[in-house]
């Protein structure tokens, strides 16, 4: 049965769409009218007969048998023909405050964007700046937007949940005050997509602390059961807390952390009760294991044969790699982004801004590249002993070659090599587009090897053992792309790219000064696949990097 409330929502969508589309606007203003008209006038539509309907004002003819047919159909015919049109993707789009469907049409046609996810990516490497009728507060207002939507689903990136739960542990401890307080779950492994926010606190349950937690949680149900108050909400993640007593506090935190195969395969049984995790493991005959380790692949074995003593930290890293500027779509000069490196204590910077077929983010034609690598020369004077190394983010075109000449490949650093167009390709094709690709002279770093955007875009399937084995033949590092949304290469591979003696690079793909940070969550993902200091690309200091870019344009 359709309602009066749906014809006002299909004569809007319709609107939409054709504002959208950049079609007739004369017509579209006329359909959000009635739309609106509808909407307000609190009449039942399906019980009036069409020519009743069409002699309401502002409704006529013409829209009157429009509604006819909705009654009949659920839709008309118009209508589904600009639907078919528009990716199911780009439609979500309507749903973010802040842009209208015209401005929707017009990322999607000028900078090819098909979903909520890509867009929000989009505006975080500050890609709608440029784009006419746009500016930096229609760009932040559409992240805010993005982002609340992304709660709505109830999943978080990784770097989004950590700020969340942090946030709610100071409020729980104000609130509930409980002797102790710990993040568990998922979030404590450091775990890429977070679905629900656990806590593990030393507490007695009482029903006012529903109350409590409401105040910021405004959960739709609460349920407290076997000493576990879960709650559900439409606008967070999950909520979960475990309550404990002083003796169970540890191993309530240690069995919410792990991956429940983690525990199985330590044999573990919650008889005793320790007062640490050190205590936990050396009674299963284990060396101590890091949260974020604790996921039941192969840790327990590696820990036990030392494997973990030089696991990455973030510290570790002596350099950045991979990152844009002003010259293409950053937000800051190669100067700003240096002297912020500096500040961090980095060695060096590498400037990888887009190359020219990335025409969207403003990449660099041969004489642009020029032209850097004069303001790079001289910046490297005015900053030494910090050196800029000149690279660039090279487009790995359809047939797997790169975008530039190799006279103009040769004048670069190094090369990060990556997949930005034509995404949608099975695994063969991007196997092979990838491998060939590697096997480029003038690769030095595999970027973001899947493409994938975490929570919007899936990436592009590739056989990873072919293309790591294929960066073991070619001398070629593989990036662990640390963009929260990213984390590409998956942290899953590491082990095996390490076993073949592929390095990582920890790159933040920084488009502003504050992306540098993003390494830390890179390091997160790093740590979680066991990635050791010695086979971390960014570990090498300034002059062992020089030199490793000199050996490796020699050959
Ligand atoms: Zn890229
Ligand atoms: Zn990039």
């Amino acid at each position: 049965m359709i309602s009066t409330d749906d014809i006002a929502d299909i004569f809007k969508l319709y609107s939409q769409l054709l504002d959208l589309h950049d079609l007739d606007s004369f017509k579209a203003k006329n359909y959000a009218n009635a739309s609106f008209r509808i909407d307000k006038l609190g009449l039942d539509l399906s019980a009036l007969s069409k020519d009743e309907i069409e002699k309401i004002e502002g409704i006529g003819k013409s829209l009157a048998s429009k509604i006819e047919e909705i009654k009949q159909t659920g839709s008309f015919k118009d209508l589904d023909e600009l639907a078919t049109k528009t990716p199911v993707g780009v439609a979500a789009m309507l749903k973010i405050k802040g842009i209208g469907p015209k401005k929707v049409g017009l990322i999607w046609r000028e900078l090819g964007i098909e979903s909520i996810g890509e867009l929000l990516y989009a505006c975080n490497e500050n890609r709608l700046v440029d784009v006419k009728g746009f500016g930096e507060k229609t760009q932040s207002a559409i992240i805010e937007s993005i982002q609340f939507l992304e709660q709505n689903q109830g999943k978080l990136h990784y770097a989004n949940a950590i700020v969340l739960a942090e946030a709610w542990k100071e409020k729980i401890n104000a609130s509930i005050q409980p002797n102790q307080i710990s993040i568990t779950g998922d979030i404590r492994r450091m775990t890429e997509i977070i679905e629900e926010i656990d806590f593990c606190i030393e507490a007695i349950y009482t029903p006012s602390h529903i109350d409590a937690i409401n105040q910021f949680y405004g959960s739709e149900t609460a349920i407290f059961e076997n000493n576990i108050l879960t709650l559900r909400s439409e606008q967070f993640p999950l909520l979960r807390i475990y309550y404990t007593s002083a003796a169970t506090y540890i191993n309530t935190l240690f069995e919410t952390t792990a991956n429940p195969l983690h525990l199985e395969k330590l044999g573990y049984i919650t008889t005793e009760n320790k007062q640490s995790e050190e205590a936990i493991y050396t009674k299963y005959q284990t060396p101590y294991i890091m949260p974020e380790l604790r996921e039941g692949l192969n840790e327990i074995e590696y820990a036990k044969a030392g494997k973990y003593s030089q696991l990455i930290t973030y510290p570790d890293l002596k350099g950045t790699l991979h990152n844009h500027s002003k010259w293409s779509d950053g937000m800051h000069s190669i100067e700003e982004m240096a002297l912020y490196c500096i500040e961090m204590g980095y060695e060096y910077l590498g400037m990888c801004d887009h190359s020219k077929t990335a025409v969207y983010a403003n990449g660099l034609k041969e004489d642009r590249v020029r032209a850097q690598h004069i303001e790079i020369n001289q910046l490297n004077q005015q900053l030494y002993p910090f050196k800029i190394f000149k690279g660039i983010e090279s487009d790995i075109l359809m047939d797997g070659s790169l975008d530039y000449s190799d006279e103009v490949l040769a004048t670069f650093d190094f090369v990060v090599a990556s997949i930005h167009q034509n995404l949608k390709m099975d695994e063969t094709k991007a196997t092979e587009r990838l491998i060939k690709a590697i096997e480029n002279k003038y690769t030095t770093i595999l970027g973001h090897p899947t493409g994938r955007l975490l929570l919007s875009r899936p990436g592009y399937p590739i056989d990873h053992s072919k293309v790591i084995d294929a960066c073991a033949a070619n001398g070629v590092v593989i990036e662990l792309n640390a963009h929260p949304y990213r984390l590409d290469i998956d942290w899953r591979w590491i082990d095996y790219a390490m076993s073949k003696g592929v390095p990582i690079s920890i790159n933040p793909d920084a488009h502003k000064k504050e992306g540098f940070l993003d390494m830390y969550f890179g390091v997160c993902a790093a740590r979680k696949g066991g990635l050791t200091k010695d086979f971390t690309f960014n570990t090498l200091s300034r002059a062992q990097i020089e030199t490793y870019f000199e050996n490796r344009k020699r050959k």
